[in-house]
């Protein structure tokens, strides 16, 4: 169960003053002790993540964050952190210990709601004291579903589970194709995977691992190989291969060695239906062709990895990019779940993958480009259209 890939849970966060009893609920919740719980108000401190199968969701990670009324530079700090967990947060649990909605617990009610994320107030100790009458009133003029528990003596404990499970937006209920639904039962599919100086020692990288898992899934006969092996592997197959998966940056050889009637599409565009939305993505290629001298482009990484001299979001696309316009535009690199908050300064943003974030994070920065009238697309579609195969390389997903 641990080894259900982080951007393939789901998001459970705590949020709540100190001392309300965040850890205590997630031990209760999780009939188990795998959060640390202490009397002294202020020991979680960052965000901690707890990895658990709730059923019937499937894996979740609890986050359990630092108090929002944590005080001094470090507790605003720590408050920020919190702020930036949402960003990936599938449901929010509100943390309450019966008194009266502080400033600072009213502010980020406030916020989660803005962010339109599932929101469930649990008032925990309920064996010391009942919810304040105020908080509940709040509770009923915005319509936000609340109980009472106790975590210490496990009261309402289940059927806070219940309210909780009830609150998943219908997306984690649902299973999104990744490339299962591009094949049937026998079909041949080729899979061209560069080993350079990039690929990590002695695997492939998630999101070939992924495609491979599901083609398996769907009893697709699956060959992988290296871009210089492709021209072997078709001359011995007896008939083309139903569908050529590649990694965007050796395309244009693939695209060489290939006859024009083969489907051809690569990692990068399949995780931009997967963990996004792949019509917004593609619709975004168009401002590729609408650049202008002194724009500035956003690369973003969901993760940080060795930077290699020939980094495909430091050097490729911006070299590709920048020789396919002849502007003279500037880049600048997020990593991480870093996400700019000057994102309308950027003309243009180009995601990657996302394979390490869940559907919800990449999702609200989606939103969030489109909110500020900021075009966003990735890696994949980027390099098809400066290369001049996109068309070909998003066809697949469109039949
Ligand atoms: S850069 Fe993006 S797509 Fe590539 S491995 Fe990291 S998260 Fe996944």
């Amino acid at each position: 169960m641990s080894g259900t890939p982080r951007g393939e849970r789901l998001n459970i966060t705590l949020v709540g003053n100190r001392n309300a009893g965040k850890s205590s609920l997630i031990n209760a919740l999780a009939g188990q002790e795998i959060a640390i719980v202490s009397e002294t108000p202020g020991t979680t401190t960052d965000p901690v993540d707890k990895r658990y199968e709730l059923l019937p969701l499937g894996p979740v990670t609890f986050y359990d964050t630092a108090g929002l009324d944590d005080v001094g530079e470090l507790g605003a700090k720590r408050v920020q952190a919190t702020y930036k967990i949402l960003w990936r947060t599938d449901i929010a649990l509100f943390v309450n210990d019966g008194a009266a909605f502080s400033a600072s617990e009213l502010t980020a009610l406030e916020h989660i709601r803005a962010m339109s994320i599932p929101l469930l107030i649990v008032f925990n100790k309920s064996d010391a004291r009942p919810p304040d009458p105020a908080n509940l009133e709040f509770c009923a003029s915005h319509k936000l579903p609340w109980i009472a528990v106790s975590a210490l003596k496990q009261e309402n404990i289940t059927t806070a589970k219940e309210l909780l499970i009830s609150l998943a937006p219908q997306y984690m209920k649902e299973e999104r194709p990744l490339a299962g639904d591009l094949v049937s039962a026998g079909n041949r599919v080729i899979l061209v995977t560069p080993i350079d100086l990039a690929a990590p020692k002695g695997r492939l990288i998630l999101p070939q691992v992924q495609v491979i898992r599901e083609l398996l899934d769907h009893d697709a006969v699956v060959t992988v190989v290296k871009e210089r092996e492709l021209e072997y592997a078709l001359e011995t197959c007896k008939k083309p291969p139903d569908l050529v998966i590649t990694d965007s940056q050796v395309i244009l050889k693939v695209v060489g060695d290939l006859p024009e009637s083969v489907p051809l599409t690569t990692f990068s565009i399949l995780f931009a239906r997967y963990k996004g939305d792949l019509d917004i993505l593609a619709a975004g290629i168009a401002k590729i062709d609408k650049l202008a001298d002194g724009d500035r482009i956003l690369i973003a990484e969901a993760c940080s990895h060795h930077v290699q001299a020939d980094d495909i979001g430091r050097v490729k696309i911006p070299r590709w990019l920048s020789q396919y316009t002849g502007k003279d535009l500037s880049y600048e690199v997020y990593t991480g779940h870093d996400f700019p908050e000057n994102l309308e300064e950027y003309a243009l943003v180009i995601h990657c993958g996302a394979c390490m974030l869940n559907q919800v994070e990449m999702s609200r920065r989606i939103m969030e480009a489109q909110r500020r009238g900021v075009p966003i697309t990735n890696y994949g579609l980027t390099i098809s259209k400066v290369q001049g195969v996109f068309e070909r390389a998003v066809a697949p997903l469109y039949r």
